[in-house]
């Protein structure tokens, strides 16, 4: 499987947004907001991209986002299209509701990167269950909860604080700020879902 080594900011200089793969660092010292340039030595694209290129953007920057390698995000956007919902909706529904994500949400980790650390290493557990997957899907009913470990965690606790300032947390779960865990209401609405894409576009290069 393919591995991402390269400096993440690079990027969202590709994708030319802020893509907050670095956690606190993006709400401080982000890079592209010090160089909003595309990477790279080739001289930037002429003219008005074709409907292609339009696309292929879009589905990068999801993938982006979600932190996930071509084939497992095919296979979702394969499942999305066989759903009586919008195939968009619910294929962001999806990457929303993977544990990884669920956990970056909660505010205990302020990257996707961070959050999937935590579950890798064990410190997540689900309706009292340990879970070390991040593509775990979460329910509605579900209870993610930290370690309790964890909750004198320095970087816990200035992702928090950040999270904090930032008002990111969404309405579909309820979070307890006692023992750091988060209820899950309900699967989340499409205006809840954090991935700033337009996910037609994404459907539309898969059904090329
Ligand atoms: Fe992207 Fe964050 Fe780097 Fe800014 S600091 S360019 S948002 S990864």
């Amino acid at each position: 499987m393919a591995r991402y080594t390269d400096s993440v900011c690079k990027l969202c200089r590709r994708e030319q947004t802020k893509l907050f793969l670095k956690g606190d660092k993006c709400h401080t010292k982000c890079v592209f907001e010090k160089h909003p340039t595309t990477p790279g030595m080739a001289p930037p694209q002429r003219g008005k991209p074709s409907n292609y290129a339009i696309r292929l953007r879009e589905k990068q920057k999801l993938r982006r986002l979600a932190m996930i390698n071509e084939r497992p995000f095919e296979r979702l956007v394969q499942q999305a299209s066989k759903s009586v919902e919008s195939s968009g909706t619910h294929l962001l529904g999806a990457l929303e509701m993977r544990l990884d994500n669920v956990v970056r949400r909660m505010g205990v980790a302020t990257s996707l990167k961070t959050a999937r650390q935590l579950v890798l290493h064990g410190h997540i557990k689900v309706s009292g269950k340990r879970i070390s997957i991040p593509s775990y899907r979460v329910k509605a009913g579900d209870v993610v909860a930290l370690e309790p470990k964890l909750r004198e965690n320095v970087g816990v606790k200035l992702s928090l604080e950040t999270s904090k300032k930032i008002n990111g947390r969404p309405s579909f779960m309820q979070f307890n700020e006692e023992d750091l865990s988060a209820k899950i209401l309900r699967q989340p609405d499409r205006s809840e879902m954090g991935f700033p894409v337009t996910d037609q576009l994404i459907i539309e290069y898969y059904s090329k």
